[in-house]
């Protein structure tokens, strides 16, 4: 269990570009970077406002001098102090991800990036090659895989307890952007936008997440083939799609299925990976994050209560206050962060033993789920047709 005791001896010294006092997702990265030490903040280019940027950052308790105007002065000048920074999160909008991940590796960073890391597979790769000849990591924000029990499914997956894996089922489909509040919600407005979303936006922005859920829980299963239907409900988002389906083949014989929608009236945020193999199935919607429901046919249905001792260590490993006590997104956040922490100090250290059996949503998770957008778009634009996914 995680008790508060600091993983790492040191504390790496941590920036941040974007994220900034107006922004949704800039508070949570904070806050699991900071949680359990393994992280400092010392410097950022928090905001497109460069005054509103630097008040933030000073807010923040970060000095003057190293609230910086943009990333490439942050990047530059932290590099030349004696205690510059090590790693830099990068929580701004999709357009800049690529840029920002590649100058950041390139001044020596180890990097944390919002999804979708890019734009395209050939983005992707790039990122991939230059992060192994920095021996810099890439960790991805796919911010539900830090909940334990995805551990715990992966675990009992791996272990058999279902047999054959023959469907993948999964969603991710709410219904705040039922209408055109982007008119009125700056934070909706780029999502709705190609020149900052680039080719999708529910597929790259929602279904992502429970694509990489499923990849989590099922390594060994590989896409050969799929097929995306998209749709623009609130005809202003045209071309890109506020709700989309897919159907995908695995090279094992499954299939599955991806609903993503904003405009999934009443919906909270309706995001669900369902597994189903020849003799039982499991279930874990990240509304109930504490529970996973595990179904052997002919039986009665199980629920699974994250922090309960009849866990797997997998998913024991990063409990922070044992059974009943619910716990969140920002606990899970926070096991990602430290697991971020673990895996730069290891590969500071060359330390390939350690990295060779230690998971987190690394650069191939970012890269998938960039290769898993292009492929989906290319089979809607080519009318919903099957396209081998490549
Ligand atoms: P937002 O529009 O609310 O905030 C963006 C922030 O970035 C703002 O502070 C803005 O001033 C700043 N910014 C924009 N361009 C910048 C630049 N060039 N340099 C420095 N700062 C810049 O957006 P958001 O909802 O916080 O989303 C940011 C990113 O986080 C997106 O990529 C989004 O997909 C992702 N996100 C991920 C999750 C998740 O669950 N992992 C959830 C929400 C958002």
């Amino acid at each position: 269990m995680i008790n508060g005791i600091k993983p790492l001896e040191r504390s790496l010294r941590w920036g941040m570009v974007g994220g900034g006092g107006t922004s949704q997702i800039g508070y949570i990265h904070r806050s699991a970077a900071l949680r359990d030490g393994t992280f400092t903040l010392l410097a950022g280019a928090f905001d497109i406002d460069v005054s509103r940027g630097r008040s933030f950052g000073q807010s923040l308790g970060v000095a003057a001098d190293r609230c910086y105007p943009d990333y490439a002065t942050l990047f530059r000048e932290e590099a030349a102090r004696a205690e510059g920074i090590e790693a830099v999160s990068i929580a701004t909008p999709n357009n800049t991800h690529f840029a920002i991940c590649q100058a950041a590796l390139e001044a020596g960073l180890h990097v944390v990036c919002e999804k979708p890391l890019c734009f395209t597979a050939e983005e992707a790769q790039r990122l991939v090659e230059l992060s192994q000849r920095r021996h810099k990591i890439i960790g991805v924000t796919y911010g539900y895989s830090g909940h334990q029990l995805i551990l715990q499914a992966r675990q009992m997956i791996a272990d058999g307890l279902l047999g054959d894996i023959r469907i993948i089922n999964m969603q991710f489909s709410h219904g705040f952007h039922a209408a055109p509040v982007e008119q009125e919600n700056p934070s909706t407005r780029w999502r709705v936008d190609p020149r900052f979303v680039g080719p999708s936006y529910v597929l790259g922005d929602l279904a992502t997440h429970p694509l990489f859920l499923a990849e989590t829980m099922v390594p060994q299963l590989k896409i050969k083939r799929l097929m995306c239907s998209r749709q623009s409900f609130v005809k202003t988002r045209a071309p890109l799609e506020d709700n989309a389906y897919v159907l995908m083949e695995y090279d094992n014989g499954a299939v599955g299925s991806m609903w993503c929608s904003a405009v999934n009236s009443g919906s909270m945020h309706g995001q669900k990976v369902r597994i189903v193999g020849e003799k039982a199935s499991l279930e874990w919607w990240d509304e109930q994050p504490n529970q996973l429901r595990f179904e052997v046919q002919g039986e009665p249905v199980r629920i699974l209560e994250r922090g309960m001792p009849y866990l797997d260590h997998a998913a024991l490993a990063d409990d922070r206050i044992g059974g009943g006590h619910p716990e969140g997104l920002f606990e899970a956040w926070s096991n990602l962060y430290r697991r971020f922490a673990l895996a730069m100090d290891a590969t500071d250290r060359r330390d390939e033993a350690f990295l060779a059996d230690f998971w987190y949503p690394d650069v191939h998770a970012g890269a998938m789920g960039v290769r898993w957008v292009e492929n989906c778009v290319r089979s809607a634009d080519a009318g919903a047709s099957w396209v081998e996914f490549r």
